[in-house]
């Protein structure tokens, strides 16, 4: 049983009723009862909850190169949308912001680092699917975006949609729903480990585009200002999941019951307007998905 930091603060306002009625009634000197009440969280043993408390730290992985979701930063951590949700999950484990063990994982190694124990949890605009969930398991969405088409400012080549791109250089990330989605239009597919890497070759000339999620896109191009434009007419659905243990189902539901607590409590907006929303809109957050297998 997990302690909720309103529970606690609930019972920190009953205790400090008590103290001030019993102070009215000359019985006790009221101590302060303070604001800084620490957030204890207790979870039942053997938990992945109790575990990472127990540790008292957690690895995270993120991407290192996306502005807006996770973006590696002078200091060496990254910043970002997806890295503000690791820090909610963190300290609602009661691990310290400082405890977090940020490791950069690419579209193409988050299975593999999930299943073999590198990392606890993924988060890295990582989309919930059934071929996915055959290996590891996800809590969420947390956000829904779609695959878009980023192409030069200007748009030379009148790129519309994926349709104008069969027969075409584009460029995508090996280990992505985005490239598995754009093959199906016949497109002349150049892979390679991280979107960034596909800038200088839209640059140069060697693609005419890049395609994955809008807002990866977006953040691209607001990196770049004047260089790339998103041509904004997504064509698929990608329910951003937060990527854990196979079957890992009490770590899941607990993730899970936490963003509906965030949806509620204004965190979720916070976290949104103070990363991705320095450029894009404030969307709703999705309905957490507690699929069964
Ligand atoms: N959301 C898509 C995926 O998980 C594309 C973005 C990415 O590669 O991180 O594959």
């Amino acid at each position: 049983m997990r302690l909720s930091k309103k529970s606690l603060m609930i019972s920190a306002i009953a205790l400090a009723s008590a103290l001030a009625l019993s102070a009215c009634a000359g019985e006790a000197e009221p101590t302060d009862p303070g604001t800084d009440v620490p957030v204890e969280v207790e979870f039942e043993a053997g938990t992945t909850m109790a575990a990472l408390n127990a540790a008292g730290s957690i690895t995270i992985g993120t991407k290192f190169d996306q502005p807006l979701f996770g973006l590696k930063g002078l200091d060496g951590k990254p910043v970002g949308f997806d890295v503000e949700i690791g820090k909610i999950i963190a300290s609602e484990l009661g691990i310290d912001e400082a405890n977090i063990n940020w490791i950069e994982t690419v579209s193409a190694n988050r299975e593999p680092f999930i299943e073999n124990g590198e990392v606890d949890i993924v988060i890295a605009t990582y989309t919930i699917n059934d071929a996915r969930k055959e290996k590891i398991s996800f809590a969420g969405p947390y956000y829904n975006a779609g695959q878009d088409i980023l192409v030069l400012a200007g748009n030379p080549e009148g790129i519309n949609g994926p349709e104008d791109l069969a027969g075409k250089d584009v460029c995508s990330v090996a280990g992505s729903t985005s490239e598995k989605n754009i093959a199906e239009y016949g497109v002349n597919l150049i892979t390679t480990d991280t979107y960034s890497n596909c800038l200088e070759p839209l640059r140069n000339g060697t693609v005419i585009a890049v395609t994955t999620d809008n807002v990866i896109l977006a953040g691209l191009a607001d990196q770049n200002p004047g260089e790339f434009e998103v041509i904004s007419k997504p064509f698929t659905e990608e329910p951003y999941g937060i990527g854990l243990g196979h079957d890992d189902d009490a770590f899941r539901s607990w993730i899970n019951d936490l963003l509906e607590e965030i949806y509620a409590d204004g965190r979720w907006v916070a976290a949104w307007e103070s990363t991705a929303g320095t450029v894009l809109a404030t969307p709703q957050p999705p309905a957490v998905n507690r699929y069964t297998n």
